[in-house]
């Protein structure tokens, strides 16, 4: 039996087991991919104090710093449902090899996935072009052109945030109207450097080898098939949070996102939630590492006051 498991092995779970190690207490680690969506990162300039790294590098000394303590770190080893049981008082999680771990305490940590277009150039050039995060990779396309696949909030937010840097930002999005907040897509209309194009479908990312130059689309309306001359494209169409396996079990928000109180808390007693998995709406890696720390500090808080 665990005092204080973590499940999930990007930042969020790093930061939490570093944090219940140092405490003394018994801490395991169960992890899909241990390093979660930074193992997928090329550069990264935003994680304050380092200037520039690159993802694997990232992941590299994350692992070196959890191995410093004495965490129980179970890699490829995907969790398949959390319950309490009520009996013992102890948090169950159950393997999809079958079997269950036991701990007094969990911290979910499961992170999220950028839903992807499913078009031909898409994996090609994810990194060299294609990209996900706006806060992360914009400044990487100062003064040149960009797309923004994708009409809801986060992607007028993406062409708002985007015009500020880049030469030009045009916007896709597939349906006939636009899905934002009204104040944003005023706001985005009133720019002079977006362009934004309803009922287009995305078909395809062209590149040449090492770096994406255009993007094809069609338009819906009329069937006419475009092409865009760009150096990158911001996919925005949804971020899920990897918690299929918690549906019905704990308190998700309508798109999934497990439900988090200012200590971590959740609607299960003894488990905690970080990262990119709850609710908290910005999604970064030092944002990650914050809130696994703030998540294993609420558990051991909780730990102290049980009875012995
Ligand atoms: P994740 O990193 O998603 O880790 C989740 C962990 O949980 C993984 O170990 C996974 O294997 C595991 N897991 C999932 N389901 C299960 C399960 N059922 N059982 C067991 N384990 C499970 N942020 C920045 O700050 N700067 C950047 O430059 C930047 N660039 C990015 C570029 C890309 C391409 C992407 C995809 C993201 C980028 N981000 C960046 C965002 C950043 O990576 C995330 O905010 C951060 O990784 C979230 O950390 P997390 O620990 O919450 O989740």
């Amino acid at each position: 039996t665990y005092d204080f498991l973590v499940v999930g092995g990007g930042p969020a779970g790093a930061a939490a087991a570093i944090y219940a190690a140092r405490k003394g207490i018994n801490t395991g680690l169960v992890a899909d991919r241990f390093g979660g969506q930074v193992s997928d990162t090329m550069a990264i300039e935003n994680f304050i104090s380092v200037k520039a790294t690159q993802g694997p590098k990232l992941v590299a000394s994350l692992e070196e710093h959890v191995r410093e303590y004495d965490v129980d770190i179970m890699n490829s080893n995907k969790a398949s449902k959390v319950k309490r049981n009520e009996a013992t008082g102890l948090v169950e999680v159950s393997l999809e090899n079958g079997a269950v771990l036991k701990s007094k305490s969990v911290v979910l940590a499961t992170g999220a996935r950028w839903r992807e277009m499913n078009v031909p150039g898409e994996n090609q050039y994810r990194g060299k072009g294609v990209a996900y995060c706006p806060h992360c990779d914009g400044p990487l396309f100062k003064g040149k052109p960009v797309a923004v696949i994708g009409g809801g909030n986060s992607g007028i937010e993406a062409a708002i945030d985007l015009a500020g840097i880049v030469e030009h930002v045009t916007v896709l999005e597939f349906a006939d109207t636009l899905r934002a907040d009204d104040i944003l897509v005023r706001k985005a209309n009133s720019l002079t450097n977006v362009t934004i194009i309803t009922n287009a479908q995305t078909t395809e990312v062209h590149g040449d080898g090492t770096r994406v130059t255009s993007l094809s689309y069609t338009d819906r309306g009329t069937g006419e098939h475009h092409s865009l001359a760009l150096a990158g494209i911001f996919v925005q169409i949804g971020l899920m949070p990897n918690t299929e396996f918690l549906q019905g079990e704990i308190e998700l928000t309508n798109r999934g996102e497990i439900i988090a109180g200012s200590r971590g808390e959740t609607s299960i007693t003894g488990v905690f939630a970080a990262g990119d998995v709850t609710n908290n709406p910005y999604k970064q890696i030092i944002i990650a590492m914050g809130s696994g720390a703030n998540a294993a500090l609420g558990a051991f808080d909780y730990l102290i006051r049980q009875d012995v």
